[in-house]
């Protein structure tokens, strides 16, 4: 019996059926921005169609070179550009799948100087000030659109998504913050609907009746001086008019001071909106954001908040995400963990794009996992994210792989991130593989220091050290006072920690350490309602922008967030990632300090020098996160006795120490062996 009935129901669009409700939303890789990278790109999407989804959308191409995100990105605007799309659109067929191609115009966003938007107004989080359009140049966007859609056509996809949130181009027309036309594209709400109304009407007759078009419609902008629920209302009407197919949902623009996809945003956080759409509107409507296992997705669709899911970070990390739902196998997927560490930041970073969980992610056509020649007997020393990856890879190409842990459990780090309010995510990456390790038939061995004489004995052909770290000695005067506590103790929860607390570092556990103290469970990650307050999402709707004053619930300790270097503390996190953090700590009162000179620790608390003053901060602990050193002893003695030894994760950088490096080196490593 499917246990997923209305996840598996096909979708009838009239011209055309897709066989599920699983859309794989649409997410720039890198691959899109050269022809040259297409058959990378064609490979990408033809094994996610193999994986059984229902429906795919390419990252964002623009309509024309006032659209593109950065110089020379994504483009589809003449005719030469059609060709090498129908790589893509031939192997994604030829895989039994079906895709779109999503039309984006930047325009404020744009990151070059050519862009342009509804008026001269600067986005906060670009250096560009755009030109405002003219009538003119309204007329030929539109009619870009539409030349794109149609190309789109020819190129082979099965239909189009027009971006139309997120706070591109066309939701800028729409808000108030960005549109202060007087014209007749502004002014009034409905002045300002006529911009996405033309676009899609056009873009209907350019492409014919039986070609999907998908409107990208913001439901909640999550900025100031932006839409009424109202106006979004009448918005979806007309553009269900005007010939789009179905609705996707947009959440926040890209300024919004709100996070919408992080690991912290509770599972289906977003989809109340897309149900509250649903009495307007007859076409159907696709829902987003933090969705990530079938259990979440086949409720929605049950409780009919949506006609279909939309996941593109989930499908990055599983292309069989799909199959192994239908199958009832919920428990092998390897599931988003919401990280965006190696998908997103890469491509803020204009890298290619990834996935922390699956290093295969866009290079499906370089790091391909081959039966081994010769089947060789494999030791893996320590069972964090790098040991598990190598053990699982090995053991996959067919490798006879004993898998050695010194504590009860597998997981290294990753035992203490999934503790950390809003990282529960990280759970499931243990659970995966665990499963894999079992399906794999991994000889596991925990509570066990695997020595050199033991591995020398077992007469291994090659052992993979993956010991991870040893937590850096700050070497401050009083750090054997008892207030002093190691990060690792911190977090397991083997201690409690007083009313006030000073964390000495803060990189990314300092960090997470923070959010730990500062946050009284249960995690609000758990519970939509309290997250919402918390960040002031106006699940009311009353508000335009369906934003309202946060309501931050009060820390139950008093924090010191410190490091040495001078400047304020999380500039070194994550892109699209570090700024939550920051805001989260800031709300909750956190004191962040840079240029700190710590002096010493005794009964009275943790002494500094700040800015040529002396300080005592009267704590009843101070934590110590002041990185890692790399956990080398073993591998140095495999080295010096001539094994055959390969180190991997924080055991061989300990500075990068992030399971992103560990699993991705951990995988390579292992597929060559
Ligand atoms: P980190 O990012 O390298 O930060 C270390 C912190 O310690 C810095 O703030 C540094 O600041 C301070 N520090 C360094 N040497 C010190 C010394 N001798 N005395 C006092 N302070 C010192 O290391 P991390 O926080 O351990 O995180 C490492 C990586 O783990 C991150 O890149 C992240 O990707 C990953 N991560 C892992 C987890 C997890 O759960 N395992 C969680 C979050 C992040 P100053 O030098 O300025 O004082
Ligand atoms: Fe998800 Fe992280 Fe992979 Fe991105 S890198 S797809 S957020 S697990």
């Amino acid at each position: 019996m499917n246990p997923y009935p209305h996840l598996f129901a096909p979708l009838d669009l009239g011209f055309c059926t897709l066989p599920n409700r699983v859309l794989m939303g649409s997410m720039h890789t890198g691959l899109e921005d050269h022809a040259r990278d297409f058959g990378k790109l064609a490979e990408y999407f033809a094994e996610r169609a193999r994986g059984g989804v229902g429906l795919m959308v390419t990252g964002g191409f623009s309509p024309n070179l006032e659209g593109w995100l950065k110089p020379f990105s994504s483009r589809l605007s003449s005719r030469w550009q059609v060709a090498p799309h129908r790589r893509i659109t031939s192997a994604v067929h030829a895989a039994g799948g079906r895709i779109c191609l999503q039309i984006l115009h930047a325009g404020r966003y744009g990151y070059h100087p050519f862009s342009v938007a509804p008026s001269r107004i600067r986005s906060p989080i670009t250096p560009f000030t755009p030109r405002a359009l003219g009538e003119r140049g309204i007329e030929r966007t539109i009619r870009a659109f539409a030349r794109c859609a149609k190309l789109a056509r020819e190129a082979g996809y099965d239909g189009v998504e027009i971006m139309g949130s997120e706070g591109y181009l066309i939701n800028e027309f729409l808000a108030e913050r960005s549109n202060l036309r007087g014209d007749r594209w502004g002014g009034t709400a409905e002045n300002r609907m006529r911009f996405p109304e033309e676009i899609v009407h056009r873009s209907r007759e350019a492409v014919g009746g039986d070609f999907i078009i998908i409107y990208r419609l913001s439901m909640l902008d999550l900025v100031e001086r932006a839409q009424a629920w109202n106006d979004i209302v009448s918005l979806a009407r007309r553009i269900e008019a005007a010939g789009a197919s179905m609705i996707n949902t947009g959440i926040g623009w890209h300024e919004a001071r709100v996070p919408t996809i992080v690991t912290s945003v509770p599972r289906a956080a977003f989809t109340w909106v897309t149900r509250r759409m649903k009495e307007h509107v007859r076409i159907p409507l696709i829902t987003t954001n933090r969705i990530n296992m079938p259990d979440v997705a086949e409720r929605i669709l049950a409780q009919g908040d949506a006609d279909m899911v939309s996941m593109a970070r989930p499908l990055l990390a599983d292309p069989q995400w799909p199959d192994k739902a239908r199958a009832g196998r919920g428990d092998r997927i390897n599931t988003c963990i919401a990280c965006n560490q190696a998908c997103l930041d890469h491509v803020f970073e204009n890298k290619r794009a990834s996935c922390l969980v699956n290093p295969r992610a866009c290079h499906e056509t370089e790091l391909v996992i081959t039966a081994a020649t010769r089947k060789q007997r494999c030791a893996v020393v320590g069972a964090g994210p790098a040991g598990l990856a190598a053990a699982c890879t090995l053991a996959e190409r067919g490798h006879a792989v004993t898998l050695y842990e010194s504590a009860d459990e597998i997981g290294g780090q990753f035992n203490l991130a999934k503790r950390i309010p809003g990282k529960e995510e990280f759970a499931e990456t243990l659970r995966y593989f665990a499963q894999r390790l079992a399906e794999l038939r991994v000889d596991i061995h925990l509570r066990t220091s695997a020595g050199a004489a033991i591995l020398r004995e077992q007469k291994f052909d090659a052992v993979v050290v993956a010991t991870g770290i040893l937590p850096r000695n700050p070497r401050i005067p009083g750090q054997d006072h008892p207030k002093v506590r190691g990060y690792v103790e911190v977090v397991s929860g083997k201690t409690a920690i007083g009313a006030r607390a000073a964390i000495i570092g803060a990189g990314g556990i300092g960090f997470d350490v923070a959010e730990f103290l500062t946050q009284a469970p249960p995690s609000p990650t758990t519970d939509i309602a309290r997250w919402s307050r918390e960040w002031g999402v106006d699940t009311t709707l009353a508000h335009r922008g369906g934003i309202v004053a946060p309501q931050v619930e009060a820390s139950p300790r008093e924090v010191w967030l410190l490091q040495r270097t001078p400047g304020k503390p999380g500039k070194r996190l994550n892109k699209t990632t570090g700024w939550v953090h920051r805001a989260a700590l800031k709300a909750k009162g956190v004191t962040m300090l840079g240029g700190v000179t710590y002096e010493k620790i005794d009964d009275a608390g943790l002494h500094i020098t700040l800015d040529g003053q002396p300080q005592t901060l009267a704590v009843d602990d101070v934590i110590i996160c002041a990185g890692q050193e790399p956990n080398r002893t073993l591998a140095d003695e495999l080295i010096a006795s001539g094994l055959n030894v390969h180190v991997v994760g924080g055991a061989d950088v300990a500075a990068e120490l992030d399971a992103k490096r560990a699993i991705a080196q951990a995988t390579r490593l292992a597929a060559t062996l």
